[in-house]
C-alpha cells in the first residue's frame, strides 16, 4: 500500500533502505520508550464506570501529525526557522515541508473506517450492517498492522523514531483527554494506551444511578467528547457503563493494577474479560469452564454489592468442581493442558520436557512452535514418565491423574477471580 502511495506521489522508491537508527544517549531511550502511558487502577471493584477509547488512535496520530520515518527528524527543515511540529517528550522535529508515505497511505484506511463505522450504526438495512460491520473490523486490524510496521527496521517507511513518535503523541493526548474528563467533573480510574475508564468523581454510584443522573450517557458525554476531539484532533467514542468491573492486581505487586487483567460486566448485559485464566490456551478446559459458570453467577449482579453477595456462590461452585475432581466424574479431555513448545532442547525436567520426551519415544518429534497435550499424572515426581502422560498415550479408561494438582489450580482459578481482596 505504501508503495502504491508512493508511485501514485511520483515518490522515488529505495531498493535497498540504508537509514541505521542514530546513535541516541540512554537518557532519550528512557524518556522515548515508554510505549502506551499507562495509569495503573488500583486493584479493586468498581461500580459505575464509563469506558472510553480514541477509534484507530495510533494511525490517527500518525494520519494528523504526520507521522512517517522521512518526515521525523527530516534533512529538509531546519528545526529552529521552518515552522516544524514537535514530539511531546522526545523532542524530534516533524518535517513542514512534505506528507509522509505513512499518512499518506493512512488517510484512506481511515476514511473507509469511519464510513463503515456510520453504516454499521445508521443503515436500516440489516445485510449492509452486517457488511458494514465485517468491513470496520478487517480495516480495524489493517490498521493495527501499520503501527507495528512503523518501527520494523526492514520496512520502508518504518523507524525506530517515528515509532517513538507515535507512542510520545499517544501518551501525551490520552494525558491531555484525562484533564479534559476531569475538568468536567469525572475522575480516571485507569487508563492504557487508547481507552480510558472514567466515573463521576467523588462518587460511588451504581450504574443504574448514573443513568437516572445524566439519561442517556453516550449523549451526555457528547460535549466532552467534542472538546477532546478538538484538542488532539482523534475521534474519541462511548464504550459502555459498566455495572461492575474488577481491576485485578499485579501478580509481583499485589498494590498496582494489572491493566491486563480485568473483567466487568456492562450495563447491557455483555462481558469483557482480559487476562485471565479463561483467556489463556493453555489453561486444561476445566478451569475454563469453571470460571466460565463463575462469570456466569457474577453477571446477574448489576452493582458491586450484589456482586459481593455473590460471592459465596462461586465458592459453592468451586466445592462442586472439586469434588467432581476427587471423585472422578469428569471428562478425562477436560484435563488436557495444551502447551506450546518453547525451546529445542529442556535442561530442567518440567511437564513440558517430560511431555516431549514421552512424545519422541513413540516417534513424534514436535518442533518450538507446536503444541502437545498432556495430562498431569504426578506433579512432585521427578521421574518424566510418571509425571505427566501425553495424548497420544491416554487410555481413556482407568487413566489415574493428579487429584492433588487439579484441585489445586482450580483453587488458584478462584483465587485469581478475587485476588483483588487481599489489598485492603
Ligand atoms: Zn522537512
Amino acid at each position: 500500500m505504501e508503495i502504491t502511495t508512493a508511485f501514485a506521489h511520483d515518490i522515488l522508491i529505495e531498493q535497498e533502505k540504508a537509514s541505521p537508527e542514530w546513535i541516541k544517549p540512554a537518557e532519550y531511550l528512557l524518556r522515548a520508550d515508554n510505549g502506551g502511558l499507562i495509569y495503573s487502577p488500583r486493584p479493586g471493584l468498581y461500580q459505575g464506570v464509563v469506558g472510553v477509547d480514541f477509534t484507530s488512535y495510533y494511525p490517527h496520530l500518525m494520519k494528523e501529525y504526520n507521522i512517517s520515518s522521512e518526515t521525523v527528524l527530516c534533512s529538509c527543515c531546519d528545526p529552529s526557522k521552518d515552522n516544524v511540529g514537535i514530539v511531546p517528550y522526545v523532542g524530534y522535529h516533524i518535517c513542514a515541508k512534505k506528507r509522509g508515505i505513512v499518512p499518506l497511505s493512512l488517510e484512506h484506511l481511515l476514511e473507509r473506517r469511519m464510513h463503515f463505522k456510520r453504516l454499521k450504526q445508521a443503515s436500516h438495512d440489516i445485510v449492509q450492517r452486517e457488511q458494514a460491520r465485517q468491513k470496520d473490523s478487517a480495516i480495524k486490524w489493517m490498521l493495527v498492522t501499520c503501527f507495528g510496521y512503523l518501527g520494523f527496521k526492514n520496512s520502508k517507511w518504518g523507524s525506530i523514531e517515528s515509532h517513538q513518535a507515535v507512542t510520545a503523541y499517544g501518551r501525551y493526548y490520552l494525558h491531555k483527554a484525562s484533564s479534559i474528563f476531569e475538568k468536567h467533573g469525572w475522575e480516571i480510574i485507569a487508563g492504557l494506551t487508547d481507552s480510558l475508564w472514567i466515573r463521576r468523581k467523588g462518587k460511588n454510584e451504581t450504574a443504574s444511578a448514573l443513568f437516572e443522573e445524566l439519561g442517556d450517557i453516550q449523549q451526555a458525554l457528547q460535549l466532552v467528547f467534542k472538546e477532546i476531539q478538538a484538542a488532539t484532533r482523534v475521534p474519541i467514542q462511548y464504550e459502555g457503563v459498566y455495572d461492575w468491573l474488577v481491576f485485578l492486581p499485579l501478580k509481583t505487586h499485589k498494590e498496582i493494577g494489572a491493566l491486563t487483567r480485568y473483567y466487568g460486566k456492562f450495563h447491557n448485559g455483555c462481558l469483557k474479560v482480559r487476562g485471565i485464566e479463561l483467556r489463556r490456551r493453555d489453561t486444561p478446559p476445566i478451569v475454563n469452564q469453571f470460571q466460565r459458570e463463575a462469570l456466569e453467577i457474577l453477571s446477574q449482579a448489576s452493582n458491586a454489592e450484589e456482586f459481593l453477595k455473590l460471592i459465596s456462590e462461586v465458592r459453592e461452585l468451586l466445592s462442586s468442581w472439586k469434588a467432581r475432581i476427587t471423585h472422578k466424574q469428569i471428562d478425562i479431555e477436560s484435563l488436557y493442558h495444551t502447551q506450546k513448545i518453547g525451546k529445542e532442547h529442556y535442561k530442567v525436567n518440567n511437564r513440558q520436557s517430560s511431555a516431549k520426551l514421552q512424545l519422541e519415544s513413540i516417534g513424534l518429534h514436535v518442533l518450538p512452535g507446536e503444541s502437545m497435550k498432556y495430562i498431569v499424572t504426578n506433579e512432585k515426581a521427578n521421574n518424566p514418565w510418571k509425571k505427566v502422560l501425553v495424548a497420544p498415550l491416554l487410555r481413556k479408561k482407568g487413566v489415574s491423574f493428579d487429584i492433588d494438582y487439579y484441585n489445586q489450580i482450580l483453587d488458584r482459578a478462584f483465587e485469581s477471580l478475587f485476588s483483588f481482596f487481599s489489598i485492603d
